[in-house]
């Protein structure tokens, strides 16, 4: 959709129905908009809001965040105690003194230490798991609601690769990265005052090899963040290489594309696998620099201290207990580098789940049952098209409809026909709201259908597409598909309406047949029965049917084109026809061509007066005409 379109689109509509991009305050991974989402951050900024997304994921959790930070707390002080437990025995045995009362004491410390830690640990790791709850059930939610104007934007196998592994991902990065950042925080600060304690001179000369090693940390934790991404981008290539290729397994097959598609896959692996590379080599800097760092401290610390032993300033003790506590720095200093890297890699996450929480998604309450279905009116609804100007979403995309105009009168079949591309399927995804337009009207009983709750104009439509896309499941699920519970009387009436009875009969668990993935054990003309009468028991005012070209054979076809004409006498039903049987029995007929209604009326009116409706019924439309029909006069 062009900008104009875009902002037309926002425009045209009510606050209760407007479908929007708009943040949920209560959803702690849409809470606030990024830079992302306002225009093209550059890099810091897009790392800072990402360390901004990644904290606010946090904020709901804030109180378990504390008590994980409080027992982290305890347990660092507990086991900080040690050293000076350490230095007490010294000093007893120096003197000659019982040690029993410190032993038992350490020994106390020990488990306590061990049991707090454990305890911490849970608090902490419980943390992550919630958080990763959250965000999955909040970018699945974004993505069943997305506007299809939106939906194109990624992939489904990127989208699939953001919902489960990037999030997987933030689990990892959290989960260990809280509870090392917390630990490595509390006891790095613990260490320093009891080192302070001990020799401030030593601290100093420990904070300073310390500090330098930081520095240079510092400067390489960044890239953690962008590898991360270019990994989880090569992860979800893949996902959307491998969902390509499933999707259209047969023709991959039939065409001998396996090659090319093993090879797309490989560039995917072997991109994951290079920033992976990258990713360790980085690591590996990272990990020898802060062991490096505690090494040449402790040999510094080793030479000042021994000397300020030697000239007394302080006693052996002192400078054992101060080593210890140099040794228990590695911890923390480890937990923390090891923390900035894993909160590089789930920023770079949560930045990915972001471009998907932050796509516009429509008013649709996720939230109602599923059984209860809206108000229903009985009486047949009326379509109106009112200077209607369309062009999909996209770059240059061209006007699909260019002053579209005509009205539906309620009860009757009205068809709809034209070259391929004139807009035609257009037609229904505009009156089912997928898209809007960029200028006139879509009227619905008169209504403008973006003044519909989307919820009721959808329960008002049965609509059935041209390919009759069948989900995996049973066939129940299928026919059932958002209409809940039916009576069985009525499933079994819709089931031979659409001649699906036999079928049903002949199946081993009948309606609870599994139809494979896509429904790939039905065959094209029993998929498309399926979704005729799947869109039949939702009961609808309005039935779009969009004619498959082929698929039907030819007594299924006639019994189908019975049941339609039935239905047109008790709703409105407006049919995108590709037979000339079909266009013969409808009571209007649209000819539509270059986004234009070009003529309007019946058939024998058409063929004396459109030189393109002629056209179309002796040359097109004659395809699929059977033996009865003549197809021009
Ligand atoms: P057919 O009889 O072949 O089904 P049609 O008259 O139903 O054709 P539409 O499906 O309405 O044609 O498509 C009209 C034009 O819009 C075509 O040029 C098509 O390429 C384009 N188009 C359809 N869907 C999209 C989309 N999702 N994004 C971009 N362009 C689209």
């Amino acid at each position: 959709m062009s900008s104009s379109a875009a902002a037309q689109d926002s425009a045209t509509q009510d606050p209760a129905t407007q479908d929007s991009a708009t943040q949920d305050p209560a959803d702690p991974v849409t809470a606030a908009p990024t830079a992302g989402a306002a225009g093209q951050p550059g890099a810091s900024m897009l790392e800072a809001s990402g360390w901004r997304d990644m904290f606010r994921l946090l904020v709901p959790h804030r109180g378990a965040v504390v008590l994980g930070a409080v027992l982290s707390l305890v347990s660092g002080l507990v086991a900080l105690a040690q050293p000076l437990v350490a230095k007490w025995i010294v000093d007893a045995l120096e003197a000659r003194e019982s040690v029993l009362e410190p032993l038992v004491l350490l020994t106390a410390i020990v488990v306590g230490a061990a049991v707090v830690g454990a305890w911490s640990h849970y608090v902490l790791a419980r943390i992550a798991e919630s958080v990763v709850l959250d965000t999955r059930r909040s970018v699945v939610r974004r993505i069943l609601r997305l506007r299809m104007s939106e939906v194109g934007r990624f992939p489904p196998g990127d989208l699939m690769a953001r919902a489960t592994s990037d999030t997987a991902l933030l689990r990892e990065a959290l989960s260990q990265t809280l509870v090392d950042a917390l630990r490595g925080v509390v006891l790095l600060l613990a260490i320093a005052a009891m080192m302070y304690l001990m020799d401030p001179v030593l601290l100093l000369v420990t904070a300073g090899v310390l500090v330098a090693a930081s520095l240079l940390i510092g400067v390489i934790i960044p890239y953690f963040q962008r590898y991360s991404r270019k990994v989880q981008e090569a992860v979800a290539d893949l996902n959307a290489v491998l969902e390509r290729a499933l999707g259209a397994f047969r023709t991959i097959k039939a065409s001998g594309s396996e090659p090319g598609e093993a090879a797309a896959m490989d560039r995917a692996n072997r991109q994951a696998y290079s920033y992976g590379l990258k990713l360790a080599r980085l690591g590996g800097v990272v990990g020898g620099v802060a062991l490096l760092a505690i090494h040449v401290s402790y040999l510094v610390v080793l030479g000042v201290g021994a000397a300020r032993v030697v000239s007394g300033a302080i006693p052996i003790s002192t400078l054992i207990a101060f080593l210890l506590y140099l040794f228990a720095l590695i911890e923390p200093v480890a937990g923390l580098i090891g923390a900035g890297a894993g909160f590089s890699t789930g920023v770079a996450a949560v930045r990915r789940v972001r471009d998907v929480t932050d796509l516009a998604v429509e008013p649709i309450d996720l939230d109602r049952d599923p059984r209860a279905a809206p108000a229903r009116h009985t009486r047949p609804a009326t379509v109106e098209f009112r200077d209607v100007r369309f062009r999909y979403p996209g770059p240059d995309t061209a006007l699909v409809h260019d002053g579209v105009d005509f009205a539906v009168p309620p009860l009757g079949m009205t068809a709809l026909v034209g070259p391929s591309g004139a807009g035609k399927s257009t037609v229904f995804a505009l009156i089912e709201r997928f898209y809007r337009p960029e200028s006139g009207r879509v009227l619905l009983d008169g209504r403008d259908v973006g003044d519909w709750s989307l919820d009721q104009l959808r329960a008002t439509i049965g609509y059935v597409e041209q390919d009759a896309p069948i989900l995996a499941g049973t066939l129940r699920e299928n026919l059932l598909l958002g209409v809940g519970e039916v009576e069985p009387d009525r499933l079994r009436e819709v089931l031979v309406r659409c001649r699906l009875a036999a079928l049903v009969d002949a199946l081993p668990a009948g309606v609870d047949s599994p139809v494979g993935h896509r429904g790939s054990s039905l065959s094209g003309g029993e998929r498309q029965r399926v979704a005729i009468a799947r869109a039949l028991l939702r009961r609808p005012r309005l039935l779009l049917l969009d004619e498959a070209t082929s698929q039907l054979d030819a007594v299924n076809e006639a019994a189908l084109r019975e049941t339609v004409s039935d239905l047109a006498r008790e709703l409105t039903v407006l049919v995108v026809a590709h037979r000339l049987s079909t266009v013969v029995r409808a009571d209007r007929i649209l000819v539509m061509d270059n986004g234009r209604i070009r003529a309007a009326g019946g058939h024998a009116e058409l063929l004396d007066g459109d030189e393109l409706y002629r056209e179309l019924a002796s040359v097109q439309l004659l395809t699929s005409v059977d033996s009865g029909d003549d197809p021009v006069g």
